[in-house]
């Protein structure tokens, strides 16, 4: 923020110099030019006399201004240029060093990452392009979740057209998955109907409702104010969009975008990872790129991963020191366990169980 109000300063004093000038300037070569032309045409006339006096003395005045004009606008040409540099010096171009080289070193590595772009654009629904990036690349993703995408896109792409008949069928497939997850989606969808009909035929509207929500009975709340929406009508096109995003929500079609997680979680991180590497890793850089961890903790507002803190040592456990789950079920830490073995047995420390180290079993989160 403070980078942009630094370049906006900069671009003011600029605009407030040209505003100075600017339309001074304009105005006297428009004033020049009809001068000129006014000659043109007395001269192309050939009418009466022409004043050659007064034709050289304005040439003089133009040369002279046109002069004062080119050098103040080579002034103005360094002020633009150094907002250029203004630019370069408050915004870092330079993202290297906060990048983990190791990331895509392998084949597979970097397959992984075009699978993840693929995905985005067959979820996207932008499928020439996704058919073409897949023959570029050579790479070849699951059928099954390619048509699953196509399907879904297809469910939205009808919803947005008022036809409900695919998204009514796909909740039917879906049924269990949905009601584990208490979702209002069927009900939702019973009710952008219901107001399709009602725009055009009150008593048939009702009918459907009859039909339809006898079996919401715990909605009656929601029954009551959707039929109170007979003498109050709605804003159907949000409520069309609410329903287009309660299924990308329930679908699960919003959730699997890898790539615009890992765009997300980088945008939010990288100015904290630009800063860290302004304040302490200025002469060792590339310090954390030699880890699998972030050197310091950095709230992207993106958690998928269960953490788990060693009971005894206190530490966070990784890669490296992954949690053990020990014979009686108690958990500890892989260096813990290691410090706590005697003479090959281990006694665990929350109950007093004798067991081998080597019976406890990792645990992945
Ligand atoms: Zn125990």
């Amino acid at each position: 923020m403070e980078a942009c109000q630094a370049v906006e300063a900069e671009i003011e004093k600029l605009l407030a110099k040209y505003n100075k000038f600017g339309p001074k300037w304009q105005y006297q070569l428009q004033r020049f030019i009809s001068t000129l032309e006014r000659y043109k045409r007395e001269i192309d006339s050939n009418s009466g006399e022409i004043d050659k006096c007064a034709i050289s003395s304005t040439i003089l005045q133009m040369k002279l201004a046109v002069k004062d004009i080119s050098n103040e606008h080579r002034r103005w040409h360094s002020d633009v240029s150094r907002i250029g540099k203004t630019i370069d010096k408050n915004f870092v171009a330079d993202y290297t060093e906060a990048s983990n080289k190791k990331v895509f070193k392998t084949d597979q590595e970097k397959e992984l990452l075009n699978k993840i772009i693929c995905m985005h654009l067959f979820r996207d629904s932008k499928w020439e392009v996704a058919e073409e990036f897949l023959k570029e690349t050579g790479i070849s993703v699951d059928d099954e979740q390619k048509q699953r995408y196509l399907n879904l896109n297809h469910i939205v792409d009808s919803l947005k057209r008022q036809d409900p008949t695919p998204a009514f069928e796909w909740v039917q497939q879906n049924k269990a998955q949905l009601d584990a997850k208490k979702s209002d989606l069927e009900f939702k969808l019973h009710q952008i109907v219901f107001l399709d009909i009602l725009s055009r035929d009150q008593y048939e509207a009702v009918v459907y409702a009859r039909a339809h929500f006898n079996r919401f009975v715990e909605k009656h709340g929601d029954i009551q104010s959707t039929m109170g929406m007979i003498l109050f009508p709605p804003n159907l096109a949000k409520m069309r969009s609410d329903v287009i995003d309660l299924f990308i929500k329930d679908s699960c079609l919003g959730d699997d975008d890898l790539l615009s997680v890992c765009v997300n979680v980088g945008c939010s991180a990288l100015p904290a990872l630009l800063d860290i590497k302004q304040a302490i890793c200025r002469d060792v850089g590339g310090v954390w790129n030699e880890n699998d961890e972030l050197p310091i903790k950095i709230d992207t507002g993106f958690a998928y991963h269960s953490v788990f803190a060693c009971p005894i040592l206190r530490t966070r456990c990784g890669s490296s020191n992954p949690p053990m789950m020990l014979v009686c079920g108690h958990v500890i830490s892989k260096d813990a366990l290691n410090k706590l073995e005697r003479s090959g047995r281990l006694k665990c420390p929350y109950c007093p169980k004798e067991q081998l180290p080597s019976e406890a079993r990792q645990i992945h989160f």
